[in-house]
């Protein structure tokens, strides 16, 4: 093919969906990506991620006969989690272009066509920022936000806030996030280390279309010590500050009780502040062996280069 017949052929895009039981959602969201990409001249693909569904995922997704886009669903073993499920889905899209895509129409495919029109006038990402998080609990804000600020502040990538997987990425980001090959992989984090020229929309994030979200307080926290331990070491270092600062202060407090009792003569001890002082060295201690471990956690796993997901099967079906 030469070149002037290549740049005439429709761009292919691929939509990137990882379902954990959303047996209740998928019906009106294919229907709803069928629509939004009837306005438009591009070639398009759903790659549908079952991430272990313990319910009719998979047969709803399998026996889905599309008309107008051709559909591959991946099968994983059993449950994997939405990270490692996206990175299947990434890596078995085809497309010159590749948008994740949540099963429970959270991201409106509308939105879709802008981020097309951006990415064919050069923005090689496209991000979808949610304009606020009124849908989300108080709870679920104040943390999100309390994450993004600490991430931020102490590693070297930036995240920006209120901005999830959605999004778009050309085929060169693509291949930059496949090449990675550590097996612990927090996408958000991943996205934000491979740069490229990135432009931001806005948008109102509905709530979900059916059934419950699979996140809860504990999974997004795990999340989040995830994030914050494969992109930074601040919190080793710390550690190290404070079990320094401790020390320090340690010296000098010895110091003035010796200096007091050359003085003064010798006084009779409280036992309190020995005490609270020793609950709270061991305190300190406990925690920093904590951070370490954690580190140490990681690399163990990382090492044994296990995959962060295992394939079934793969179920291809082209428009008819
Ligand atoms: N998901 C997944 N595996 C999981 C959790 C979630 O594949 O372990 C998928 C889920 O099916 C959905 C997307 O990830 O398509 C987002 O999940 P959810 O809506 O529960 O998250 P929230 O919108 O509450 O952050
Ligand atoms: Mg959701």
């Amino acid at each position: 093919m030469t070149a002037a017949e290549s740049s005439k052929r429709p761009p292919l895009i691929s939509v990137v969906m990882p379902a954990y039981n959303e047996e209740d959602t998928l019906g009106i969201t294919f229907q709803r990506l069928e629509q939004t990409f009837a306005d438009t001249s591009c070639e398009w693909e759903l790659i549908l991620v079952n991430d272990g569904s313990e319910d009719r995922t998979l047969q709803q997704a399998t026996s889905y006969r599309p008309t107008t886009f051709r559909m591959v669903v991946v099968d994983l073993s059993r449950h994997f989690g939405k990270e490692a499920a996206l990175s299947a889905g990434l890596r078995a899209a085809s497309g010159d272009a590749v948008i994740p895509l949540d099963a429970d129409l959270q991201d409106p495919p509308e939105l879709l066509l802008e981020m097309i029109a951006r990415w064919e006038k050069g923005a090689e990402v496209v991000v979808a920022k949610r304009s606020d998080r009124i849908s989300d609990s108080w709870g679920k804000r104040v943390s999100a936000r309390l994450f993004y600020r600490t991430f931020n502040m102490i590693s070297d990538i930036h995240i920006p806030e209120n901005v999830g997987d959605f999004r778009l990425m050309d085929r060169a980001v693509v291949d930059t996030i496949n090449d990675l090959p550590e097996n612990r992989r927090f996408m958000k984090g991943l996205f934000a280390w491979a740069g490229f020229r990135t432009e931001e929309m806005e948008y109102v994030r509905p709530a979900r279309a059916a059934g419950q979200t699979k996140f809860n307080a504990f999974r997004l926290m795990g999340l989040a010590v995830e994030g914050v331990t494969s992109f930074s070491t601040a919190p080793l270092r710390l550690v190290t500050y404070v079990g320094g600062s401790v020390a320090i202060a340690a010296i000098l407090y010895g110091t003035f009780i010796v200096m007091r009792t050359l003085v003064f003569g010798i006084d009779l001890p409280g036992f309190a502040s020995v005490v609270s002082l020793v609950a709270f060295l061991s305190g300190i201690q406990l925690l920093g062996l904590g951070v370490v471990g954690e580190y140490v956690g990681r690399t163990y796993i990382e090492s044994k280069s296990r995959p962060p997901y295992v394939i079934r099967k793969v179920y291809r079906s082209d428009a008819e």
